[in-house]
């Protein structure tokens, strides 16, 4: 089972969202166990206290060290920071500054047991959590959020569906876009003709092996339109590549 426990200074963000469809499923199966955590809990003060200005100057306010670090070692199960390292848990921190998460990064992730995740706010957390505590940062995209919730939300779900059993067919992950570096060929359903518009017919013959030709290729069209970037590190072969530069 994967455990994913997520830090947050708003747990009731998450009090729905995992409650449906493929993620409902894989939680009621006993595949993945999810837990949204007050980082004000590990807050000693009063106030309960987890954010302050920032060392030299500047807008916004920072999180602080002190109940990330407490939170982190209570979820790992570490008696102290210096032995996160050695629980083996995934650290991950949200953050814009970090490594693009993709498919891949996901199914890294997927294989793992226990991850950890800290959604930063206003301007951040202080960089020495960064620095003894997080072993991942990740970035759902080249833009800025206002908190790391949806961004977890995100990370969460693309590696539960990648759980061994979370899916209906077993199969399925295996076709979609990115598994084999392509985006995925497109979908129709009933009825053949719509408003004039028509159902390609190689869809609707039954011949296997030339309906499998036709989606690859329009996988690979699809793929040259709307993300050539990927079609440069797919494994293509080289009559699909030519066939690309003729542009057919
Ligand atoms: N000052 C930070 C910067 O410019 O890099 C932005 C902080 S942002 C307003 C607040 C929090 O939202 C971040 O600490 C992070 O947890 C989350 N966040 C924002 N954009 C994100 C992204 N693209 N991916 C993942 N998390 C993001």
């Amino acid at each position: 089972m994967l455990c994913f426990n997520i830090i947050t200074i708003f747990p009731e963000y998450f009090r729905e969202v995992f409650d449906f469809g493929i993620v409902r499923r894989a939680r009621a199966a006993g595949l993945v166990e999810i837990t949204a955590h007050d980082l004000r809990e590990w807050t000693s003060d009063r106030h309960r206290t987890v954010d302050d200005r920032p060392f030299g100057g500047g807008d916004g306010m920072i999180l602080k060290p002190a109940p990330l670090f407490e939170a982190v070692v209570a979820l790992t199960g570490a008696n102290e920071a210096r032995e996160v390292a050695g629980t083996g848990t995934r650290v991950v921190l949200l953050t814009p500054q970090g490594r693009v998460f993709d498919q891949r990064v996901a199914e890294e992730l997927a294989a793992v047991n226990q991850i950890v995740m800290i959604c930063g706010r206003y301007e951040g957390v202080d960089e020495r959590v960064v620095e003894a505590l997080v072993t991942d940062e990740l970035s759902i995209g080249d833009y800025v959020l206002s908190g790391g919730e949806p961004a977890a939300v995100v990370v969460v779900d693309a590696v539960v569906r990648l759980l061994p059993g979370a899916l209906g067919s077993e199969t399925s992950a295996v076709n979609e876009s990115f598994s084999d570096g392509l985006l995925d060929y497109p979908h129709y359903t009933r009825p053949p003709e719509f408003r004039g518009l028509r159902v390609p017919d190689i869809l609707l013959g039954g011949h296997h092996a030339e309906i499998a030709r036709w989606r690859r290729r329009a996988a690979l069209k699809k793929t040259q339109r709307n993300r050539p970037d990927l079609l440069e590190r797919a494994a293509l072969s080289d009559d699909e590549r030519k066939w690309l530069e003729k542009g057919e």
